[in-house]
């Protein structure tokens, strides 16, 4: 007990304990993930192939499985100072409050004007097209947070922003918005009449409130018709999880000089960005043989990839322009109810999370809506910070582990991702509050006119 106490209500890392490199779990996995196809011809995505949607150094770390640490460049290091290393917080309140002998710890990521960890990519993507010296960069954004944190990179190193915005956030959402615009970028309601797959989506659906997939369609197509343009992406992508590796090694460093090792690793997953990179560092050791965890995946019960999806070849993307990827999907034809965490409204999953977690290496479970929200609320009462619908997920699961330690009376140590501030959430918040808000899961019926919609190979 007395040992425990040592422990401070947050881990700070010096300057000089700061991760300098990225790391890439690829590289100690022996079954790879399966590579990115082209939709054309069936086989893996070359370099020249993605060469003119991404720009060139973000195509290298894309296809590489083999390279285990990227050094990160001096200036994505410096800009990460201004907000990094984020705090590993002991949440003392919320173990008091549950009276569970479980030891609760969270990497906060909302401590930026993002609101989220979605800036820790932003930054590395803006920085490699500046390098290439791009005039911009186009990308589509769900909820607001990716939109935001690039809007924030492109504005640091004078870079043009577009930002096609799922249709149903950015009616719900103006604020987010506003703040996009406020630090300079181009805001899109999608699908809309600019692009070609966006007017085909309207006439398909019309009165359509959106989706990723449908928004990733538009963004990728006005990349490649602007001379100077390159598409980006926070989520899914390799790239993506490379550089949110930074939250796993900070964790990871953080628990070391502690001595403090982890049971059980939680966080929430879309597209699996956050979660991969809070596991990376923690995996590698399972993967090498050196250690064991549990991770723990979180989705929402509306939109269940893991959980209720198929491991198969499908599309990123509505418009079926982007390559193939092997993961745990819905199909790209689903399209999710307006369910309020809208960053875990993607229809598949990184495919590399989706590889270990079809090898055995992570679980994953998917919890209601009103569940997470009265999680939400039970955590900011004593921890003080209001957590982000999403972020919301891994409190959910992490409560209940620590509940069920309290069963058992195990002294687990659960570590798990906030990954952002709910701020602009406050209409679903008023939902619960009003006790309106309602839990919807689609039946196996829905999910088949999505699985219908998958491209069907298997390789
Ligand atoms: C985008 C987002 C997520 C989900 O995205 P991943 O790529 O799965 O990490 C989770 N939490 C917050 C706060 C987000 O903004």
């Amino acid at each position: 007990m007395t040992e425990e106490k040592k422990i401070p209500y947050k881990i700070y890392l010096e300057e000089s304990e700061m991760p300098r490199q990225w790391y890439n779990v690829r590289a100690d996995m022996k079954d790879k993930p399966a590579p990115l196809l082209n939709p054309k011809t069936l086989q893996p995505m070359t370099f020249e192939e993605l060469q003119p949607v991404f720009c060139d150094e973000l195509v290298r770390q894309e296809l590489d499985d083999t390279t285990a640490y990227f050094d990160i460049p001096q200036e994505i290091l410096d800009f990460y100072k201004m907000y990094r290393p984020s705090p590993l917080v002991r949440a003392y309140c919320l173990e008091k409050e549950l009276d569970t002998p479980a030891k609760i710890y969270y990497k906060f990521e909302g401590n930026n004007t993002s609101g989220s960890h979605k800036l820790n990519s932003a930054i590395a993507q803006a920085y490699y097209a500046k390098q290439q010296g791009l005039k911009g960069v186009t990308t589509e954004t769900g909820a607001g947070q990716w939109g935001t944190a690039l809007s924030m990179a492109c504005a640091y190193l004078g870079l043009d922003c577009e930002v096609y915005m799922v249709k149903c956030s950015y009616e719900q959402k103006p604020f987010r918005r506003e703040v996009m615009r406020t630090y300079g970028a181009n805001v899109t309601p999608s699908p809309s009449e600019k692009t070609q797959v966006g007017r085909d989506i309207l006439a398909k659906y019309p009165g359509t409130s959106g989706s990723l997939g449908c928004a990733i369609s538009e963004a990728v197509e006005a990349a490649s018709v602007k001379e100077g343009y390159r598409y980006v992406l926070g989520s899914v992508l390799n790239q993506v999880m490379l550089h949110q590796s930074i939250i796993g090694l900070e964790t990871k460093a953080a628990l070391d000089k502690y001595d403090i090792k982890p049971d059980i690793i939680i966080g929430c997953a879309g597209g699996g960005s956050n979660l991969g990179g809070l596991i990376s560092p923690f995996v590698g050791e399972m993967l090498r043989g050196e250690a064991d965890y549990q991770l723990i995946a979180v989705e929402p019960k509306s939109c269940p990839s893991l959980t209720r999806g198929k491991f198969a070849y499908d599309y990123c993307d509505t418009g079926m322009v982007c390559p193939l990827a092997k993961m745990y999907t819905l199909g790209s034809g689903f399209i999710p109810s307006s369910s309020h965490a809208g960053g875990l409204r993607y229809h598949g999953m990184s495919p590399t999370l989706s590889k270990l977690f079809d090898d055995k290496y992570m679980e994953a479970r998917s919890v209601e809506q009103t569940s997470v929200f009265a999680a939400a609320q039970q955590f900011a009462k004593v921890e003080g910070i209001l957590p982000a619908p999403e972020s919301s997920h891994a409190i959910r699961v992490a409560i209940d582990e620590a509940m069920k330690c309290k069963e058992t009376g195990e002294e687990k140590t659960i570590v798990f991702g906030l990954t952002g501030t709910g701020y602009f959430d406050m209409m679903s918040y008023a939902k619960f509050n009003d006790g309106i808000m309602s839990d919807y899961i689609p039946s196996d019926e829905d999910l088949a006119k999505g699985f219908a919609s998958l491209p069907g190979i298997d390789l």
